[in-house]
């Protein structure tokens, strides 16, 4: 899997509700550990530890569940590995993720769905910037510390993000799904302004 990167320009991507659709996994299992009955709609924070009342630690437990169940993690869109193996042609390929508890489910499930990449980083959210030219992410505390950083910044759009969104600046592109995502990063123009 090693590859090197013959001067091409780094695209960082996502994990969570980027790649894998684990978050209705992650309520299931809070669900079940604090016999509750949450459901996807009611994430309208991106911090789970607010909208759940729960800690970072028990929070990193979740996931580390979450990625137990590998097997059961849909993939956001089934059209993500014909456009990321696309991709790589132009772009090395960081699968960019903050939770290192799911390391060798996520290869597990990356291999699964035939995904190709360069290599997997585990970085806090606020410094995923560092590792990347341009960076595709759901999470606007990430896209914001990109773009202060001068990054391409795609802001994958959720449901709950309506709020979040309004607060990202005007150069961060917000799109919808995978096909607009895909759209823009393989133009060349896009790719001579990174
Ligand atoms: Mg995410």
């Amino acid at each position: 899997m090693a590859e090197v990167n013959k001067g091409r320009k780094t695209l960082g991507i996502d994990v969570d509700s980027t790649l894998a659709e684990s978050m209705e996994t992650f309520i299931n299992i809070y669900n079940r550990k604090y016999r509750k009955t949450a459901k996807l709609s009611d994430l309208m924070e991106y911090d789970l530890t607010k909208s759940l009342g729960i800690s970072k630690a028990e929070m990193r437990a979740i996931f580390e569940e979450t990625w137990h169940e590998w097997k059961k993690i849909p993939i956001v869109d089934s059209r993500i590995p014909g456009y990321v193996n696309s991709l790589a042609e132009k772009y090395y390929i960081k699968i960019i993720t903050y939770n290192d508890t799911k390391d060798a489910n996520l290869k597990k499930w990356l291999s699964k769905h035939g995904i190709q990449y360069g290599e997997i980083v585990y970085e806090i959210p606020e410094s995923k910037w560092m590792h990347c030219d341009a960076i595709i992410d759901d999470y606007p505390k990430v896209i914001d510390a990109a773009d202060r950083m001068g990054k391409l910044c795609i802001f994958l759009r959720k449901p709950w993000s309506n709020q979040a969104e309004l607060e990202l600046s005007g150069r961060v592109l917000k799109l919808s799904n995978w096909s607009e995502i895909y759209g823009h990063l393989i133009s060349k123009e896009v790719y001579d302004q990174i």
